[in-house]
């Protein structure tokens, strides 16, 4: 099952941004639409507001829609919002998504799903190496260059075993609050997290810039595919 958080208020864009127009349909649909082409997930649970997730889902046909909760006051609490939801076996995979990462394609869902059931693993996480050098800063002074060939930038959807993540939300809420990602309290308790391949195009809606990407990788692909028909 995908589980999709759509309960950010966009603070750094303005608005919501899992509901900003990409070439006229909301951000959103296309991540609901990449879940609902995806054999491999059978149920889309939601975290955000009802009438306007509900409103999308009918109007793009979302047939594996399932329930939607409200968020709470950060991410890792939306979370665990969510999980409240989710009834299926312990042993189920469930795919923790950021309803902003609206370019997600079914085949990196499908090779996420695969790969935790083939590996056995606590987490897994689709990753990038980065490209830049990073440095670690403070009041604008460097304090340390990192050193790139161990550093992944981190994307979803993260995939998990349903029962010990439900476990690992029980904890307090200010362990929640500072996990900036749903695997960093699977590492946190000792458990194996795998990286496997990101897309360049996952990319999160966050700042005006990632509205022009964004639509001109949607565009690329448009054209790709009446490319395919023609
Ligand atoms: O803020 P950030 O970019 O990390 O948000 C990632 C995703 O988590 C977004 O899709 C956002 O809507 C969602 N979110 C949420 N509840 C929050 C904060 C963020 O569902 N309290």
């Amino acid at each position: 099952m995908a589980l999709v958080l759509a309960g950010g208020t966009g603070s750094r864009m303005g608005q919501p941004k899992q509901f900003l127009d990409l070439l006229g349909h909301p951000a959103l649909s296309y991540t609901l639409r990449a879940f609902e082409e995806t054999p491999e997930v059978a149920r889309i649970y939601v975290v955000g507001d009802r009438e306007r997730v509900e409103g999308l889902v009918r109007e793009y046909g979302i047939s594996k829609y399932a329930g939607c909760t409200l968020p709470g006051e950060s991410r890792s609490l939306s979370t665990r919002n969510g999980i409240a939801l989710l009834e299926e076996d312990p042993l189920s995979v469930v795919l923790v998504h950021d309803g902003a990462r609206c370019l997600l394609t079914p085949d990196l869902i499908r090779r996420v799903v695969k790969t935790i059931r083939v590996s056995g693993a606590d987490g897994l996480v689709p990753a990038l190496p980065v490209s830049d050098t990073i440095k670690a800063a403070e009041d604008g002074v460097v304090m340390e260059t990192l050193d790139r060939t161990r550093l992944h930038a981190v994307q979803t959807p993260q995939a998990f075993r349903l029962g010990s993540f439900r476990d690992l939300h029980a904890g307090p809420d200010e362990q929640l609050r500072a996990a900036t990602d749903d695997a960093s309290l699977v590492e946190g308790a000792g458990g194996r997290v795998l990286l496997v391949e990101g897309e360049r195009t996952n990319i999160k809606l966050t700042t005006p810039d990632d509205l022009v990407f964004a639509e001109a990788i949607l565009t690329a692909r448009s054209g790709m595919r009446s490319g395919a028909r023609s």
